[in-house]
């Protein structure tokens, strides 16, 4: 079975391209390598260099045929989408009506779609489950709702089946560290505590120690994304033998708080990461975790390596071998 991965040289399109691989897929990736890195292509992978705001170079990239897309080429940063909502508008969801017009064109009929927590807004009830409210409160999160609402449309219209997936807070690195490229600029937490780590960074911030939780700092879900590449895998399949698309959150389902993240890196690395607390950033809800009971029952999914440890020790690793440090 042949799968075109959009944004297959990024941070977690990598992991998924290295999962459908090991499964004997044959996969295409098409990325314009703004945040993604060439580091991050396989030998196994074909590679187009494209984009996704040139619906002609998606036609043709998809002419080839295949038998499904997953998509995660986007704008990701919740912060900047409040400032810049016309580069989220224009990435996120016309990219994607250039990625779904295409392969309604080329007659793709499964699309795999990388969405988020973030449709949901402040929680409402916990653990997150797939009925909770929809109320994005940043720009990324509604165009992430605005792409899943279009998917359900050509699904009704079309008839193309999509799977969306909602990551809670992905992290870690392939834990056989194939995956050789790190994140530019990362604005999430456990890069920036490994970055401390190595030193490229004196010390970090913890945005609030004042929240209602058991020692002051926001808890989150924390997911491996070698785990969150399986899901693609299953979800592919799922589409493929029961032709009903379908939507899943996908986290540990075990919250962790900043300051454990960090307390358990200072263990792992025997650095010392300084940290300081600093103000809450805005925007940050006390406590996210997601509930994947949907996603273990219809996918057959589990979170193998999605245990703090494993999350920091990956992570470490994929830096020390960057870093080169023994
Ligand atoms: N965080 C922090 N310092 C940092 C980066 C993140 O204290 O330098 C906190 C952030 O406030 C949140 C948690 O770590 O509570 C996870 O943040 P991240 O940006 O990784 O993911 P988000 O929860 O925003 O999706």
């Amino acid at each position: 079975m042949k799968i075109l991965v959009i944004g297959g040289a990024g941070y977690i399109g990598s992991h998924v391209v290295r999962e459908f691989l090991d499964r004997g897929y044959s996969v295409t990736v098409l990325d314009n390598l703004s945040s993604g890195s060439r580091l991050n292509l396989f030998d196994e992978a074909a590679f187009v260099h494209g984009d996704i705001m040139l619906p002609l170079r998606l036609r043709e990239a998809m002419a080839e045929g295949f038998d499904g897309c997953v998509h995660l080429a986007a704008l990701k940063a919740a912060g900047d989408s409040m400032f810049r909502p016309e580069a989220y508008a224009e990435m996120n969801i016309a990219g994607t009506i250039n990625i779904l017009n295409a392969a309604l064109s080329a007659g793709i009929q499964n699309m795999i779609f990388s969405s988020s927590a973030a449709i949901f807004g402040s929680p409402r009830h916990l653990p997150i489950d797939e009925k909770h409210p929809k109320n994005p409160e940043n720009f990324y999160g509604f165009t992430k709702l605005e792409i899943e609402r279009l998917m359900d449309w050509y699904d009704r219209l079309k008839g193309m089946k999509y799977a969306t997936i909602r990551y809670f807070n992905a992290a870690g690195y392939d834990v056989q560290q194939r995956v050789k490229g790190l994140e530019m600029n990362p604005e999430n937490l456990l890069p920036i505590v490994m970055e401390t780590a190595v030193g490229v960074r004196k010390g970090m911030k913890i945005f609030g120690d004042d929240y209602p939780t058991r020692d002051g700092t926001c808890i989150r879900d924390y997911v491996h994304v070698n785990d969150l590449a399986t899901a693609h895998v299953s979800a592919f399949e799922h589409l493929v033998d029961n032709k009903e698309s379908l939507s899943v959150n996908l986290g540990s389902e075990t919250g962790v708080t900043v300051r454990e993240m960090i307390q358990r890196a200072r263990e792992i690395t025997g650095k010392e990461i300084p940290a300081v607390a600093t103000e809450r950033r805005p925007g940050d809800p006390a406590e996210l975790v997601a509930s994947s009971a949907k996603a273990r029952e219809v996918l057959g999914w589990e979170a193998r390596h999605s245990d703090l440890d494993s999350l920091i020790d990956s992570t470490w690793q994929a830096y020390r071998n960057h870093f080169r440090i023994s």
